[in-house]
Parts: C-alpha cells; sequence; structure tokens
C-alpha cells in the first residue's frame, strides 16, 4: 500500500513515512493508492471479534509497511481499561433501526479518543521506521475536544512534547477545565485570542514557517500534527463503522448486505470522511448524512458543489463543529475526481485566493449517490436533546443532538425509513449547561456544579474522568495573541534544549 498526496499524484510514500511527515510538502494531504476491499468472508470472520480485533484487521490493510506483531500491540494498549465500556463504542438501540454509536467512552469522553489513543503508537512505531531519530513536537489546533485527547495521549511519551492551542472564548468551562489540568512533563496548553479558525490558521502557520523549522531542527526538534490531516488519525476511524455493522448483524436486527445509513455530526469532515473509506471498502453503508449546526457551510457545498468560505462563524453550543474550512474535504475531493490531482490544486488555489471554489456537475452528482446533508439551529439542538430524554430516556450531548435533528428532517423530507445509525460524539457531561437547557432545568453555576447537577436530574453518573476534575489543580492559564503563537511554540522547546 502506498499513499500520494492530493496536489501530487507523482509523489509515493509508505505508511509510516505519512503519519511522521502528516501534510506533504506542497501542502497537500495524504490518500492511499488504493482502497482495499472487504468481502463476505471478512464481514463473518470480523463478527466474531472484539473491537481490538477489528481494529487490527482493518488497520493491517492500511499499514503494510507495520507488522502483524507490531499492529496488535499498538491496538492493544489503545483500546483496553482506559474506555469505560468493554466494547470500546458500543451501539445503543433507541427505537427500531435507529442505534446510537457511543464513541465517548475514553478517557476525555469524547470520539477524538478512538483515534488519539492510538495515534502515539502509531507516531513512534513509524519515526523508528523511518529512522527519525529527533524528538517530536506535537503542535494542535483545538475547538476543544481535540486538545485534551491529544493531551492525554501524548503524555509522557518518550521523545515527544505536545502543545495545544485552544480558542479563549471557543471552548465549554469543562473543557477549558479538562486541558488546564492535563497531567504529564512533556506538555503545554495556552489559549489564542480568537476563534477556531485563528488558532488552525496560527498553527499552519508555523508549519510553514520554514526560519523556524531549521532553528527547531538544529535543535533535534520536529514538529508534527495531531490534527486530523495526519492519515494516523483518519485511519482508526474507519474501524468503528465495522464495529457498529457487525455488532448490528449480531444482534440480528439486519442480514449481511443491507444498506445502513450513518449520520455523522460533522466539522472539520474527519469522521464523516473514515464513513466514506469504509463505504468504499466494501460496507454496506446507504447514505453518509453529514450534518452540521448553524456554520452550514457543508450542508451548501454537499447539495450546491459551491464551497464558500466567505461567511459569519457562529459560535454554538456544539463548539467541536464551528468550522468554516473543513480540512478533509481535500481528500473527498480527490477522490470524487478519481484522483484528478490538478482539479484538486485549483479548487484550494482557488479557496486560499478567494475564499470560495465549485466543483462541477458530474463530481456533485457523485457526491449525491453518496451523501446526504442538512444543519439545525442550536434551538433545534436542544429541541431534540429534550425530546429524546423524554421520550426515549436517552440523554444526547450537543453535537450528537444536530446528528439526531438533521436525520429526522432527513426522514420527513425523503421518507426514506432505511435504518440509521447516528454517531454520537461525546458524553452530554462535556455540555453539561446546553443539556440541563435542553431538558428544562434552569442553569447557573459553573461547569463543575452543573456536572453534580445534571447527575442528580437524571440519575446519570458522570464519567469518572470528569467527576475527578474538580480535585485537580489547574497548571495552564496562559494566553495569547495569534501573531505570537510561533514564540510561545519557541519558548516551549528552547527552554529545554
Ligand atoms: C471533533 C468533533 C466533531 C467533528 O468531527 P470532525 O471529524 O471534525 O468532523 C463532532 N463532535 C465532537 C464532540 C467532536 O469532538
Amino acid at each position: 500500500m502506498h499513499y500520494i498526496s492530493t496536489r501530487n499524484r507523482n509523489t509515493h510514500y509508505n505508511a509510516a513515512e505519512v503519519i511522521c511527515r502528516g501534510l506533504s510538502r506542497e501542502g497537500g494531504l495524504f490518500v492511499p493508492d488504493k482502497i482495499p476491499v472487504f468481502h463476505e468472508s471478512d464481514f463473518h470472520a470480523m463478527c466474531r471479534m472484539d473491537y481490538r480485533g477489528r481494529a487490527a484487521k482493518i488497520l493491517e490493510l492500511f499499514l503494510t509497511d507495520f507488522t502483524t506483531d507490531e499492529i496488535e500491540s499498538a491496538v492493544a494498549s489503545a483500546y483496553s481499561v482506559n474506555f469505560d465500556s468493554r466494547e470500546i463504542t458500543p451501539i445503543h438501540e433507541i427505537m427500531d433501526g435507529v442505534w446510537f454509536l457511543e464513541l465517548w467512552h475514553g478517557p476525555t469522553c469524547a470520539f477524538k479518543d478512538i483515534a488519539l489513543q492510538i495515534l502515539p503508537h502509531l507516531l513512534t512505531k513509524s519515526m523508528e521506521k523511518t529512522c527519525e531519530n529527533r524528538n517530536v513536537c506535537i503542535l494542535v489546533a483545538t475547538s476543544g475536544d481535540t486538545g485534551k485527547a491529544a493531551l492525554e495521549g501524548f503524555r509522557d511519551v518518550p521523545h515527544t512534547k505536545i502543545l495545544v492551542f485552544y480558542p479563549k472564548d471557543g471552548v465549554s468551562d469543562i473543557q477549558q477545565l479538562q486541558m488546564q489540568t492535563q497531567f504529564g512533563e512533556n506538555v503545554a496548553v495556552c489559549s489564542v485570542t480568537g476563534n477556531f479558525d485563528d488558532a488552525q490558521s496560527g498553527v499552519k502557520g508555523i508549519f510553514s514557517d520554514l526560519y523556524l523549522r531549521q532553528e527547531l531542527d538544529k535543535n533535534d526538534w520536529f514538529l508534527s500534527s495531531a490534527n486530523s490531516i495526519n492519515w494516523g488519525r483518519l485511519l482508526p476511524q474507519i474501524v468503528y463503522y465495522f464495529s457498529a455493522y457487525c455488532d448490528i448483524l449480531n444482534s440480528g436486527a439486519v442480514h449481511l448486505g443491507v444498506p445502513i445509513h450513518f449520520c455523522v455530526p460533522t466539522g472539520n469532515f474527519g469522521d464523516i470522511l473514515a464513513g466514506f473509506y469504509a463505504k468504499s471498502m466494501g460496507l454496506p453503508i446507504g447514505k453518509l448524512i453529514c450534518a452540521s449546526n448553524q456554520n452550514d457551510v457543508l450542508t451548501e457545498f454537499l447539495s450546491t458543489g459551491r464551497y464558500d468560505r466567505r461567511r459569519p462563524f457562529y459560535t454554538t453550543i456544539s463548539p467541536s463543529m464551528d468550522i468554516l474550512v473543513s480540512s478533509n474535504l481535500e481528500r473527498l475531493l480527490f477522490h470524487i475526481t478519481s484522483g484528478n490531482t490538478e482539479k484538486v490544486c485549483d479548487y484550494m488555489e482557488s479557496l486560499a485566493k478567494t475564499g470560495a471554489y465549485k466543483i462541477s456537475p458530474r463530481h456533485l452528482a457523485n457526491i449525491h449517490s453518496i451523501f446526504s446533508c442538512g444543519s439545525c439551529s442550536d434551538e433545534q439542538t436542544k429541541e431534540g436533546i429534550g425530546e429524546v430524554w423524554r421520550n426515549f430516556g436517552y440523554l444526547m450531548d450537543t453535537h450528537t443532538a444536530v446528528a439526531y435533528k438533521v436525520l429526522q428532517d432527513y426522514r420527513v423530507r425523503t421518507r426514506d425509513q432505511t435504518p440509521c445509525v447516528v454517531v454520537s460524539t461525546a458524553s452530554p457531561y462535556k455540555f453539561t449547561a446546553a443539556v440541563l437547557d435542553a431538558i428544562g432545568v434552569p442553569v447557573e453555576g459553573n461547569g463543575l456544579d452543573l456536572i453534580e447537577r445534571l447527575e442528580d436530574e437524571t440519575g446519570i453518573v458522570a464519567p469518572e474522568p470528569l467527576r475527578v476534575l474538580r480535585s485537580r489543580k489547574i497548571r495552564f492559564t496562559d494566553n495569547t495573541e495569534k501573531e505570537n503563537m510561533s514564540k510561545v511554540v519557541k519558548s516551549f522547546l528552547i527552554q529545554t534544549l
């Protein structure tokens, strides 16, 4: 298996190289040059495996330069007692043919754990393989959940340091507290004045700062990313689509081959793109339904073929989806144009220069055969949480609720009753204020008090990692302007040089 850049067909890398590099030299993303296909017997075998077995089976198809032992040991370290569910990503059926796929049973209570618990193992192995013996500094721009999950994944991993930037007013109380109280000798956290796109473009700026990179290089440091542009983040996410389908098969609700839709709350387009890969590998996914909040740039793109980032940015109650530029979309463009790297370059250049691009009707038709989409407001999101709590006694977080609402609209609009999995991306206890409000409890007090309030109100016990936050010391309170982010990087790395 080889990987090429979405912007240059003549590149050829193996998996270890693309995991170390993150982004290709000309700014493209790495994609597999061909997509392996699953057969009926593979599904039957997979249905008998646990999550670790399923993960190893998918990973070895893409990591052909890794040994089976290496993959199995990475999988075993990543998915074990650090998850509070033996199934790792359990499904929960709320009515006939509608399941929630719970991706938040890991140490930080959001779906980013699925990828970020295994990425450090894949990255350190990849560094050995490519004879990369410098130290790596992971730089992260986060809209809330990635930062904490990356900190937790990389803390005290030898030869690594990790620095996380988050938008000062763009994350919830609990998310901020989770990051500010992070343990580990090799970690740091800093807030940035502005929104997520400011933090993300700041980090991209640092990556393209050749002078800074040379300076770090002289001191044996290189920069890498844990954002979802890294193939090592995306790949582990393919697994839970297969795993959910197997669990549903095992429950007897459908037979192999029956299509199931997946409705995915989307921001950077990483989660749903993993679903696209799963579908391309032969998993019987019907439609991938892309759910957005009020920041509906993807809804417009997937319906009209026109991507236009020149629009207001809204801060919503589902902050991990507050994004105007969804980086992973570039990978989809590559695949739906059958690997036309010139086209992808044109689109990306137009996006950088004018803030917009439009794909051809033929490629749009391609997209429509695979994706559906929709968006909803904060008000509708809360309605969804209240409704599902009252009718089914099931508590959703704000991101999951966006997907639920969009699925409901989709079903009314299309009368399509195909079974559907709603991808549930965070514990409701990460977004307590909005969730309490949604179930009709007047809210006051800080995030921690609200955790207890929500427990009292619902009788559902909060996940352990959030319950213990109260007793943790705050370690990181630094703030920076976007322009000074590279100084923060330098002082973080130079102190110890
Ligand atoms: C990151 C995140 C999303 C969006 O996922 P993408 O891969 O960026 O599309 C949705 N919900 C939650 C809770 C998240 O943390």
